[in-house]
């Protein structure tokens, strides 16, 4: 699975938001904010990090 994201990735990942711990989904490949529910998309396996206003 090429869209899949390594464990490794998501252990040092937070929400650049709040900070907040990430959880992935992996029906659609996207990790939420388990505090303020933002939404960020895996792209070849990087995850997109930035905010949109
Ligand atoms: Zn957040």
């Amino acid at each position: 699975m090429e869209n899949e994201l390594s464990i490794e990735i998501l252990d040092a990942l937070a929400c650049p938001a709040c900070n907040a711990e990430l959880k992935y989904k992996k029906e659609n490949s996207r990790l939420i904010c388990s505090k303020c529910k933002k939404e960020f998309r895996i792209e070849n396996g990087i995850p997109n990090m930035l905010v949109k206003e």
